[in-house]
């Protein structure tokens, strides 16, 4: 028999609900903030992510699912979606024509990882791309934008950390500070780390073998007046909307970040964040183009979900449309399709069965009443709904039926 992939999920309703719903949260609150949709491909150049994402990062060391077409072109599917945004920003001339811009999207990403609760091979993010402004408020109103969203959700036991990575002037400071405090631990560091440790030492504390011993004792980022300024004012705009907490050890696992980075965390598990984004100043720059800041974050759907935890079911209220006999199956069929029109969850046209093999379906789909049609109902020109939860049966004739179906459920 055919079977799954390992890492990969068919998810059923109920849970599908729920992405639905996060989904429409999002973009609701998407457009209270101005944000426009931007629908990526799946599948772009694997040098975009190895020259955006970093080649040092696990994305690109461990987790690309990368392969070569018939083209002999060296492609991935993506891993995160930033380098894409950032690509179509340029491609399509943003800069030139209008600078700023709000993007979000939504989409499904891939990464080879160890598969477990929270952290799986195919997952969905949704995510926020503000580029064109340097200023403090953009990093607020993203972060905020975030919290309307995961409120609204209804995702409740989160903490929200922030800190910054400083820029260009301060943070090579910081990186020789790291390297010369980790170089003394190097012998008891994972093997990964032991790699980073001179690459990118800010990996390190993000590692999530080695990373949280080093809380406290690492030594901290001093800022230069222009980021301390910025990131005081961030906090200032952040401050009674949102309760957050600075934390130092926070540097996120991605290459291209600088000044404010921010996460989402729920529960103490290590797959624990349910968004995490900041800003990355260089990267447009890196990628190509003109120096252009931005600020962006992505949402795991996943996370989020399981971080709201179960919900009570909701059960949906329908009809289900049960034939008696083959000469009203065409009506009965006619009847399903008027009711649908008038916004009716309609089931039914299990017509091929038996009386008892249709109510047994709409017992399964959980419809809360069946409209059967038989001979005598079709001479009539009425069929008879049925309560299922009680028992209770009447007669309506069809030019009432829309009506009174409308009026039970
Ligand atoms: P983690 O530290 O958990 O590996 P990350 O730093 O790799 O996360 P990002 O690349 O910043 O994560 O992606 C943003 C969000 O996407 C994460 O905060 C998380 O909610 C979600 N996410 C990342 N990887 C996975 C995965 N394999 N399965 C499900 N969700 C994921
Ligand atoms: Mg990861």
């Amino acid at each position: 028999m055919a079977k799954l992939v390992r890492g990969f999920r068919d998810i059923f309703e109920p849970q599908s609900n729920q992405f639905t719903q996060l989904e429409n949260c999002a973009r609701g609150v998407f457009s209270t903030y101005g944000f426009g949709e931007l629908r990526l491909p799946t599948v772009e150049l694997k040098e975009l992510f190895v020259k955006s994402t970093g080649e040092t990062t696990d994305i690109v060391q461990k987790e690309m699912y990368a392969f070569e077409d018939a083209g002999h072109r060296q492609l991935a599917i993506r891993p995160e979606g930033t380098p894409g945004v950032v690509r179509a920003y340029l491609e399509n001339n943003f800069v030139q024509n209008a600078p700023v811009q709000k993007f979000y999207y939504i989409g499904n990403m891939f990464r080879a990882e160890r598969p477990q609760a929270g952290r799986y091979r195919e997952f969905e993010q949704i995510g926020a791309e503000y580029i064109g402004n340097s200023a403090p408020a953009a990093d607020a109103e993203v972060i905020l934008m975030l919290k309307d969203i995961v409120a609204q959700f209804g995702a409740k036991n989160y903490v929200v950390k922030i800190n910054s990575l400083g820029c260009d002037k301060c943070r090579p400071l910081y990186r020789q500070a790291l390297i010369d405090f980790l170089s003394k631990e190097k012998d008891t560091l994972c093997e990964n780390c032991q790699t980073r440790l001179e690459k990118n030492p800010l990996r390190v504390l993000d590692c999530k073998i080695d990373g949280a011993r080093f809380a406290g004792r690492v030594p901290t980022l001093q800022l230069c007046p222009e980021c301390q300024g910025h990131f005081d004012t961030v906090q200032a705009l952040l401050k009674g909307k949102i309760d957050f907490i600075v934390d130092p050890m926070l540097v996120r696992g991605l290459d291209y970040y600088s000044r404010t980075v921010f996460e989402f965390q729920a529960g103490d598990v290590s797959q624990n964040a349910i968004a995490a984004g900041g800003r990355y100043d260089s990267l447009i720059k890196n990628m190509g183009g003109p120096a252009t800041p931005a600020i962006g974050w992505a949402m795991g759907a996943e996370r989020v979900i399981l971080a709201r935890g179960e919900q009570p079911a909701q059960p949906r209220k329908s009809v289900c449309v049960v034939s008696l006999e083959k000469p009203c199956n065409e009506t009965a069929f006619n009847i399903m399709q008027e009711l649908r029109a008038a916004g009716i969850r309609t089931e039914g046209g299990l017509f091929d069965k038996n009386v008892k093999g249709q109510m047994k379906q709409a017992d399964r789909c959980h419809a809360s009443y069946a409209l059967i049609l038989g001979g005598d109902e079709l001479a009539k020109q009425a069929a008879t709904l049925k309560d299922l939860t009680t028992g209770e049966q009447k007669h309506i004739p069809f030019a009432e039926l829309i009506t009174e179906v409308k009026k039970v459920l």
